[in-house]
């Protein structure tokens, strides 16, 4: 009969456009090779390798634009990926009311270049990891490699995570340091191939080649870290330079 048949055609209609469901959009970023595989499944972020902001020598628009590339954990961890940094995502904790984790992860390797962070395996935010593989491979290995003549093969360190305050010239803390949220990365000094061993504690004053590469990188991690404090700031930082990812703007 005619009828049912209309009524069959008009069921398979239904059927076959899938009652309603949202069909998922399957259209590619620009830019974006169709037969690579997805690096971040689910994340509709994409950061073609090469590309990113971790690839980008060194200018006056780096801080801003490392700061929008990890405004999101997602956009973050594209930034890394598509530079063959290691960083595997941990979940938020709270360890007190000043002091927790929240999008943070584990910096392991950087694939794509030499210098190892010392201790290895460093749980920061990923804004802060992104910010320190910037710095390591547009600031540190070109500084060491332009005035010292050898690679780095070591970024030596003396944490990131630690509940404390932000302490004074007296030792006295009071509020919450960057470091209660794993934002700051304490920085040591440098190994070097050739053997040779740079710090900020032996070094910084020193009038020599040594020095000159130190303060290099206080002043190019001034346009990558919102914050960078130096023997130059207090005697609480004559050992290290504090480098913070967040903003502030304070660089000395
Ligand atoms: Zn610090």
């Amino acid at each position: 009969m005619p009828g049912t048949s209309r009524l069959a055609v008009a069921l398979l209609l239904v059927v076959l456009s899938g009652c309603g469901r949202p069909i998922p959009n399957t259209v590619p970023p620009s830019g974006y090779t169709p037969y690579a595989p997805a690096p971040n499944p689910g994340s509709s972020v994409y950061v073609a390798p090469g590309a990113g902001v971790i690839d980008q020598p060194i200018d006056s628009g780096t801080l801003g634009r490392v700061q929008r590339a990890t405004q999101t954990p997602a956009q973050c961890e594209a930034e890394l990926e598509a530079a063959r940094v290691t960083f595997s995502p941990t979940p938020d904790r709270v360890n007190s009311e000043t002091c927790g984790l929240t999008a943070a992860g584990v910096l392991g390797p950087d694939m794509g270049t030499t210098a190892r962070m010392a201790p290895s395996d460093v749980t920061m935010t990923c804004a802060l990891a992104a910010a320190v593989s910037v710095w390591r491979r547009q600031s540190v290995e070109p500084a060491a490699r332009a005035i010292l003549g050898s690679d780095v093969v070591a970024i030596e360190h003396m944490g990131v995570y630690a509940c404390r305050g932000v302490r004074n010239d007296s030792g006295e803390t009071s509020r919450a340091s960057a470091h209660s949220r794993a934002a700051a990365l304490d920085f040591s000094g440098v190994r070097l191939r050739d053997g040779r061993r740079i710090t900020v504690a032996g070094d910084w004053a020193a009038g020599t080649p040594e020095a000159r590469f130190l303060h290099r990188i206080r002043d190019e991690g001034c346009r990558v870290f919102g914050t960078v404090l130096s023997p130059d700031y207090n005697a609480v930082h004559h050992d290290h330079l504090h480098l913070e990812a967040e903003s502030g703007r304070l660089c000395r």
